[in-house]
């Protein structure tokens, strides 16, 4: 049997999904939750851009139906945007990219994806052009390679190569004996976070290329054409949180040319040190309303921005309070 990358990816999301369940009896009800969200829905097949617009939406998680999370929230994100998503803790940050993935439906108001609603896409085609890297990312047992080819099973050599440069892992898989055979997992050589992330981010970079659309970022192409810089719409939920400053300086770069190819990236940043790597900021308050949205340099100039008074507070070790029911 031969499965499509696509379909392999999006089996590993929901394979992905399954694990972050077992241990945490809260998640398997979620999952729970989720299924008839999951079962993917009659719709257009499309060629996602990565525009994204956030209408008017409203929502509440289903199990919390007294705790409104968005009133009415309004997000526009451009084609090859990377903007970063900020604010208190509980704010509605990972709720985006709950609602974005369709792991929930808004109240009201509506998703629109390249100017049509996220509900008249085909949810599996949605799917498959949208990358995910999460905090802590999920390995299995298996070697490097297996992991970093999980959704590209016919990647070349240059390829596992380029991704591996791109997602800053070279380095440190080179010094294993075993380099791309090294076994991890339970059994194997234990990564850290930050390893773990880097793996997590090139294989999300093996996938979703698109050959319809010339970009000038040759060193981002393989030699038989393909474009190693992930989906259409990559979200990194905390994904680069574990990583040194160097690590953090090489895939800021990779960001940065998925931007000149017109791949969108939303960050979202549970933590502010996170906030470096992106160029526009959303900054939310408790209340998930949005009181910010512009260019890093822009507000981090403005000693009166929201953006300067979370990172103060954050900087003095100030817990950021929790919205009230
Ligand atoms: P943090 O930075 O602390 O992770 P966040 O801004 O990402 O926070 P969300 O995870 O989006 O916040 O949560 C928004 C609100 O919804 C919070 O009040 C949270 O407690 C609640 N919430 C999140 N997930 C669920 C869920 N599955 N069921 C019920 N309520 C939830």
């Amino acid at each position: 049997t031969t499965f499509s990358a696509s379909s392999v990816y999006s089996l590993s999301n929901f394979y992905s999904e399954l694990m972050k369940g077992v241990g945490a009896s809260e998640r398997v009800f979620e999952l729970i939750r989720l299924q008839p969200a999951i079962v993917p829905s009659e719709g257009k097949k499309i060629n996602v851009l990565g525009n994204i617009e956030f209408r008017n939406v409203a929502f509440k998680y289903p199990t919390r139906p007294t705790h409104q999370v968005f009133g009415s929230l309004n997000l526009k994100i451009n084609k090859g945007d990377h903007v970063c998503l900020v604010g208190p803790s509980g704010c509605g940050k990972s709720t985006v990219a709950q609602l974005l993935l369709r792991h929930y439906e808004p109240l009201s108001g509506s998703i629109l994806i390249d100017g049509q609603p996220l509900t008249d896409v085909s949810l599996a085609s949605f799917r498959e052009q949208t990358g995910v890297v999460q905090q802590e990312p999920m390995l299995f047992s298996g070697t490097l390679r297996e992991n970093i080819t999980y959704g590209k099973m016919d990647a070349t050599e240059e390829e596992i190569q380029k991704v591996c440069d791109l997602a800053n892992c070279t380095s440190f898989i080179n010094n294993f004996p075993d380099k791309l055979e090294t076994v991890v997992g339970s059994r194997g050589t234990q990564l850290s976070g930050g390893q773990k992330q880097r793996i997590a981010l090139a294989r999300t970079l093996l996938l979703g290329h698109r050959t319809d659309k010339k970009v000038s970022v040759p060193e981002a192409y393989s030699s038989r054409g393909e474009l190693l810089l992930g989906p259409s719409i990559l979200i990194l939920d905390e994904a680069t949180s574990a990583l040194d400053a160097k690590s953090e300086e090489a895939i800021k770069r990779t960001l940065k040319l998925r931007q000149e190819a017109g791949l969108t990236t939303i960050s979202i940043a549970h933590r502010l040190s996170t906030i470096k790597t992106s160029d526009k900021i959303v900054v939310f308050n408790h209340k998930g309303v949005i009181v910010e949205y512009d260019n890093f340099d822009k507000l981090y100039a403005d000693p009166k921005s929201e953006l300067n008074r979370l990172l103060s507070k954050s900087e003095s070790g100030e817990e950021t309070e929790e919205k009230d029911e």
